[in-house]
């Protein structure tokens, strides 16, 4: 949880109060997490970070940083999906070879717990289900850097076989069904989210009793309108986040900090 030195004695009392505050956010929150059965958590970049996955606001920018800006410019210009290409090359295996965190399990313990209803994640990084979480219960809205798929016919290759083409010197792999244009599974910015993905994840809203954001920003949308409509369809709100969110005002409970230690302390 926050511990940031400040310099004087005010700096301290005011450390001292924070901090008594934030254990009384986080009992709250541990007790509302043991008395509630249909619990849907809401996960972002922030997460993954202690996974060694930046955020956006985080510095160091993200994984898919060098993709195209629009698809438009991704299927007509072969210079553009070289360089995406060439840029995920390396990329890829070193997303491929990262581990969940401590935040990450304690999502698999709710579930093994019969507790955890779903988890929406606007992460493409697949971390919920390496970590164990059941890959139905795993609502990807912003969809995954794990598959591949044809721009043209919708064909879907795992990752892995792409990346075993390019290791094997293909520079700019194309679809091989249809040789239309290939690439990762994930939105990019002003494309709309997946319908399935949406129509399951306002569904898992409107039918939670608790409702538990962890590491987003909620500044998103659509996305980030999923916790309202979980509120006023009349679940709890809970949002563990080491900053600030526009929702902040109508969580019932909100426990500043990091999800990893956070989260843990919830399951324990
Ligand atoms: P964001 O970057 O807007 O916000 C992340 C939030 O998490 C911030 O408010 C930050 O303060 C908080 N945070 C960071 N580390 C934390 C920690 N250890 N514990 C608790 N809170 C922590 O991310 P977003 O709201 O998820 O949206 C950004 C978009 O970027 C998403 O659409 C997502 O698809 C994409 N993205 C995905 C990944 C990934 O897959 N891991 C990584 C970066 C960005
Ligand atoms: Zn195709």
């Amino acid at each position: 949880m926050r511990n940031e030195s400040q310099g004087g004695d005010g700096g301290h009392l005011a450390d001292v109060a924070d901090e008594s505050g934030q254990l009384a956010s986080l009992a709250k929150l541990i007790a509302m997490t043991r008395a509630t059965r249909r619990i849907v958590a809401f996960t972002g970049a922030g997460i993954s970070t202690e996974s060694g996955i930046p955020d956006y606001r985080g510095p160091g920018g993200v994984w898919e940083r060098q993709a195209p800006p629009t698809l438009g410019d991704f299927r007509e210009n072969v210079e553009t999906r070289r360089q995406y290409w060439d840029h995920r090359r390396t990329v890829y295996p070193r997303m491929a070879a990262t581990l969940p965190n401590a935040g990450h399990a304690a999502l698999v313990a709710l579930e093994r717990d019969g507790r955890l209803a779903a988890v929406i994640t606007q992460n493409i990084d697949g971390l919920h289900q390496k970590a164990g979480n059941h890959p139905s219960r795993v609502i990807e809205l912003h969809g995954t850097s794990h598959i591949i798929r044809c721009l043209d016919c919708g064909d879907e290759t795992p990752a892995g076989v792409i990346q075993g083409r390019l290791n094997r010197g293909e520079e700019v792999p194309a679809c091989m069904l249809c040789g239309g244009p290939l690439r990762a599974a994930t939105i990019l910015f002003g494309e709309s989210l997946p319908e399935d993905a949406l129509r399951r994840a306002v569904a898992a809203a409107r039918g939670c009793d608790l409702m538990l954001v962890v590491g987003s920003s909620l500044i998103v949308n659509p996305a980030a309108r999923l916790p309202l409509l979980a509120k006023r369809a009349g679940s709890r709100l809970a949002i563990v986040n080491r900053t600030a969110t526009p929702l902040d005002g109508l969580a019932d409970v909100r426990v500043v900090g990091g999800a990893g230690e956070i989260l843990s302390a919830v399951v324990a």
